[in-house]
């Protein structure tokens, strides 16, 4: 399969070398040539499938012949080793878990598919070895770490505010060694750790020396491989015959975008919710038409911060840039902390559950969008509460149980390059 640049300028190129880059030259986005519905008796049997066959299906036409069907296979077997439970609130109200994954957050899939893609091209070609830069304000840089951990051919680099990450997440980033080195940067906040990646990308002598890329989800191999959970969703709510309802927590917009993809490859869902903090650039241009990106503002659902959303643009793309048809199948709404505070609360006593901030964001997504009986809504929970202990303990009044995944790392040395971050 052959992707294009959002921008237009820059040549088309295959899958292997969207990985590889990342961005284009032209510093757009890449996107897919073609979205081919999946076959509809597949869709209609979907509950006879694995997880494995689905997401097979489902990614299939985008890599191609460019991983063989055996590799491809294997590759998907390893990226989701592990289960995506649905947990019932009330009748028509669900979330749905996608942090049983190594470090707990969502952000395991997209970047253990990605990493076992590169390992795949560099063994095939040796290609030159690869230096995956990345900047992390916590989740991303320990899903990148654990995910790349021992691939052959590629370093990864991850930058990020000294004090200003969770300590779970910290020691998830910082644990590891082999080929992960983690770059702690004093001084700093995560827009400047994004600032310093970004020059580095710019900086022609480096890149002319390095094979550089980077594993946010602009990558297309960390973006598509998010499809797989709406899939997964569709497979454990199918026999209820309802109209599905999806809220998805969105800071970048690349969870949610693969959902619209995956609604694009012919997944019946009625309508999706891209659920934010008070970083309300996409509700405000839904209501309003007009795209203004703000400096981020940081809230308790930290991995939401985002003032100038990257993926969206590739939304438009999904609908032609027609905002009307946009607007039948997307929705969106803003919630500050004091609401999403209030609604951990509310789903602790109401279902005794307890959600991470994240989570809880999605869930005012479904209130407010308000769910009748011939509908049901899933949440998307995308971390555990145990990466936001700081938040939800006081919120909830309770101690939460270390997971074992956690446990494992807490106790474990802390690594790190220190660095002053100069202005
Ligand atoms: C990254 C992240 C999000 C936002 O996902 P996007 O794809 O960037 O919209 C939501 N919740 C958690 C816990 C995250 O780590």
């Amino acid at each position: 399969m052959n992707f294009y640049s959002l921008n237009k300028i820059a040549p088309n190129v295959s899958f292997k070398d969207a990985v590889i880059k990342g961005l284009a030259p032209d510093k757009g986005l890449y996107f897919p040539e073609t979205i081919t519905p999946l076959n509809k008796e597949f869709l209609n049997h979907i509950e006879d499938f694995s997880n494995q066959e689905i997401a097979f299906e489902v990614i299939k036409q985008f890599v191609a012949d460019e991983i063989p069907e055996k590799e491809l296979k294997e590759i998907i077997g390893e990226t989701i080793n592990f289960d995506f439970p649905m947990v019932s609130m009330e009748e028509n109200i669900a979330a749905l878990e996608l942090f049983h994954g190594p470090t707990m957050a969502f952000k395991d899939v997209g970047a253990r598919f990605m990493a076992r893609c590169l390992g795949y091209f560099n063994k095939e070609e040796k290609t030159t070895k690869i230096t995956v830069l990345v900047a992390t304000s916590g989740d991303t840089g320990g899903a990148v770490a654990s995910g790349f951990l021992g691939v052959t051919g590629v370093d990864v680099v991850i930058l990020y505010p000294s004090g200003k990450v969770s300590d779970v997440q910290e020691k998830q980033l910082t644990t590891l060694g082999q080929n992960i080195t983690a770059l702690e940067v004093n001084g700093s906040t995560f827009d400047d750790c994004q600032a310093m990646v970004k020059t580095a990308f710019l900086d022609e002598e480096l890149i002319a020396n390095k094979n550089l890329t980077s594993a946010n989800s602009i990558n297309v191999a960390r973006w598509l491989p998010q499809m797989f959970y709406f899939f997964f969703a569709y497979k454990q709510l199918k026999n209820k015959q309802k109209a599905l309802i999806f809220s998805v927590p969105s800071g970048n917009f690349g969870n949610i975008c693969a959902g619209l993809m995956a609604y694009q490859l012919g997944l019946p869902v009625k309508k999706f919710i891209a659920a934010t903090n008070v970083n309300d650039i996409v509700p405000n241009y839904l209501e309003t038409g007009i795209y203004t990106p703000k400096p981020s503002k940081q809230t308790i659902s930290n991995a939401m911060d985002v003032g100038d959303p990257s993926n969206f643009v590739r939304i438009l793309e999904i609908f032609n840039n027609d905002d009307e048809k946009l607007k039948k199948v997307l929705s969106s709404y803003s919630f500050t902390d004091k609401e999403t505070k209030q609604a951990m609360k509310e789903i602790k006593e109401k279902y005794n559950y307890i959600a991470d901030p994240h989570g809880a964001v999605g869930y005012l997504g479904l209130k407010k969008q308000g769910i009748d009986a011939n509908s049901f809504g899933i949440f998307l929970e995308t971390a555990h509460p145990v990466k936001f202990l700081n938040v939800v303990e006081p919120v909830i009044n309770e101690t939460i149980e270390l997971p074992k995944q956690i446990k494992e790392v807490i106790d474990k040395e802390k690594e790190s390059v220190y660095k002053n971050f100069k202005v």
